[in-house]
């Protein structure tokens, strides 16, 4: 079997009962580690956090989740689209809410630039509604690249309007 690669996607919900959604999203999630073959699963704190870019909205429900896959990044994308779906995300105005965004923010060790996928998250260093979560999963992330760890980035971003939600109701077994 292929060996296993470390993956963190974010995810955020504005549209409909987010933090449904959220679960039942995180389920779906560690169900791809299952099928990968993978058993080092983790899932973040649940966060409210403002908008940031796009028109006037709701407040997102963020968090992220770590997993660990033998599957190549463009077939977790694929994953990632269809979890997406099953939610009912419709693509309308870029950045606009939705139901469901599942973002690859980071891949231990690998950098992805291809026209449908680039890892790291090309807007993760400025993003703490990204970041926060992110470090709950994978405090010693670092960007392939630079070799910066995230905790860093983080401090220089800061987390205002990033807000931990104090049960987050995952439910995990
Ligand atoms: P943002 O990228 O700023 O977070 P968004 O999540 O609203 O915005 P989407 O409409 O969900 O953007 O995605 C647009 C396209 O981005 C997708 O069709 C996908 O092919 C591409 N994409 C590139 N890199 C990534 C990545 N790391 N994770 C998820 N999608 C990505
Ligand atoms: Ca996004
Ligand atoms: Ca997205």
């Amino acid at each position: 079997m292929s060996p296993l690669t470390r993956y963190v996607i974010g995810l955020g919900a504005n549209l409909g009962d987010a933090r449904s959604t959220l679960r039942h999203a995180v389920q779906s999630l560690l169900g791809l580690e299952h099928a990968g073959g993978g058993a080092r699963c983790s899932v973040s704190a649940l966060y409210r956090t403002e908008p940031v870019g796009g028109p006037p909205q709701p407040e997102y429900l963020n968090a992220a989740v770590g997993l660990c896959l033998s599957t190549p990044p463009a077939a977790v994308l694929l994953s990632l689209m269809s979890i997406e779906r099953g939610a009912g995300r419709v693509r309308a105005e870029r950045w606009g809410a939705r139901t469901l965004d599942l973002d690859m923010l980071w891949i231990e060790g690998i950098a992805v630039d291809s026209p449908e996928l680039t890892v790291p998250h090309p807007r993760l260093q400025h993003r703490a509604f990204a970041l926060v979560p992110l470090l709950d999963v994978a405090p010693d992330a670092t960007d392939p690249g630079t070799g910066e760890a995230y905790a860093e980035v983080a401090r220089r971003v800061g987390n205002a309007g990033v807000l931990r939600v104090a049960d987050s109701g995952w439910h995990l077994p």
